[in-house]
């Protein structure tokens, strides 16, 4: 089977808000998102391949702030 693989971009404005970075943090059943310790958006790049396209970050932020693309392995 040919491997896919996800990447999550995050707009700076969101990424830079803290209350928007907690919901995201929030959200995430696999924890994808976490927070700085001053509140920014961190993506955890490790956990990427857990995703599970629910879509629950795409909901929680202002619409197409949060993009989840899934990339196949040629
Ligand atoms: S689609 Fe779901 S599992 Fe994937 S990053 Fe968003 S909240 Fe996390």
């Amino acid at each position: 089977m040919a491997g896919m693989f996800i990447d999550v971009e995050v707009d700076a404005k969101v990424a830079a808000d803290p209350a928007l970075a907690r919901k995201l943090t929030d959200v995430c059943p696999v924890n994808i998102f976490a927070q700085e310790k001053d509140g920014r958006l961190r993506l955890v790049e490790e956990n990427l391949d857990e995703c599970v396209l629910c879509e629950l970050c795409i909901k929680a932020a202002p619409p197409g702030t949060v993009r989840v693309r899934k990339l196949y392995e040629s």
